[in-house]
């Protein structure tokens, strides 16, 4: 198998499998219960939570574990509840977030601002939908975008949003751990992490609150200081917590190596599929992740057959694929239906070699002239 879809998911690095195995097994105690066992696993979480907070230049007192980041997305969102929500977010956030709005769960005032062609923030239209609402309320932007892995101008959106005096959230599901974060440098509130885009557990995840921002817990409960109610998964969260130091420490080498594969990956597309287009090329971006439309080619049926050659890609998000319908993000984006339905998602790793680039690029081009005859 080759397994090119690491923005739906990562494996488990065995560094953090170790870490994490003495958590099942032998040591099992509730870390609110104040005898030893309750009180070795307290002491396991609060590294874990240092770890995190360090990845992203926060306090551990500002993490809270969640059990991913839709929970982290709608948790700060729900803080704003008793507010009226009024939400200002983009036409290409994660579902976790659309949904949410779609399904009227946000009382107030919803506004969803456009992208452009290259999937970018139109400042314009965000500074008008928050100079228009009588109440303050939150800004909420997807930092780095999990189909196109476009990276959003989040300084800038900040900046506008702080000086109207909104407050910020952001979804760093893709981008903590893939590059450098640091809040302490960023005027926002809330950050989502999710420890399965980086090589951590899945079913783990945090919620960054800035000290002092409005905070409102949606699960209710004692642990988390109150601000997440449930009993916490000691071996996830050491886990998490052993994937974000390992992240923080290799963070250069990774990057400089998935980049190297990307532009590899890419300048074979060039060269097979001239007519390719690969959407945000020019624009910022993390560093694994191409998005690429093929003109007349059905996404759907040649990411099935390239899985049933063993290569694993997706045609949008992991979230959407059991559903699928064109992209939204690049329907926001303005490609007509057609061209969003013949678009594939690739998205490699450090762990990603040479020989599965080459061995992609060969089976894409021979099916795409198949499908083209
Ligand atoms: N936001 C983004 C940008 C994502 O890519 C994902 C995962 N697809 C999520 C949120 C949800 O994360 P989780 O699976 O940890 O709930």
């Amino acid at each position: 198998m080759v397994y090119l879809d690491y923005n739906a998911t990562t494996p488990i690095l065995s560094e953090v499998r170790d870490a994490m195995l003495p958590y099942l097994s032998g040591i099992w105690g509730n870390a609110s219960s104040s005898h030893v066992a309750g009180r070795r696993s307290r002491e396991v979480i609060e590294e874990a939570r240092g770890n995190i907070a360090s990845l992203i230049g926060a306090t551990p007192d500002e993490i809270i574990f969640t059990s991913g980041a839709t929970e982290s997305n709608q948790t700060a969102l729900h803080a704003f509840l008793d507010r009226g929500l009024q939400l200002v977010c983009t036409s290409v956030e994660h579902p976790s977030v659309l949904d949410l709005v779609d399904t009227g769960y946000c009382s107030g005032v919803t506004t969803v601002v456009p992208v452009d062609f290259y999937g970018q923030l139109i400042f314009s239209e965000l500074e008008s939908a928050i100079s228009q609402l009588e109440k303050t309320g939150l800004v909420s932007l997807i930092w780095a975008n999990n189909e196109t892995g476009i990276i959003a101008p989040v300084d800038r959106a900040a900046a506008l949003a702080k000086e109207k005096g909104w407050n910020v959230h952001l979804d760093g599901a893709q981008i903590v751990g893939r590059l450098p974060v640091d809040v302490s440098n960023l005027n926002i509130d809330y950050l989502s992490l999710s420890s399965h885009k980086m090589y951590g557990p899945a079913g783990i995840g945090a919620l960054y609150i800035r000290s002092g921002s409005p905070y409102r817990a949606m699960i209710q409960g004692v642990q988390e200081k109150e601000r997440r109610g449930g009993t916490e998964p000691t071996a996830l969260i050491v886990g998490f917590g052993e994937a974000a130091r390992l992240a923080a420490k290799d963070m250069e080498e990774r990057k400089k190596s998935v980049f190297a594969m990307r532009e590899k990956l890419e300048a074979g597309l060039e060269h097979s599929i001239p007519d390719r287009i690969v959407n945000g090329q020019r624009i910022d971006r993390i560093p694994n992740t191409t998005s690429v439309t093929i003109p007349g080619v059905d996404g759907e049926v040649l990411a099935s057959l390239l899985s049933e050659r063993g290569f694993c890609i997706s045609t949008s998000s992991a979230c959407k694929s059991s559903a699928p319908t064109p992209s939204h993000v690049l329907l926001a984006m303005g490609h007509s239906y057609e061209n969003a339905g013949s678009t594939l998602r690739i998205s490699l790793s450090h762990l990603t070699s040479q020989h599965e680039v080459s061995s992609f690029l060969e089976n894409l081009t021979e099916l795409v002239a198949v499908f083209r005859l």
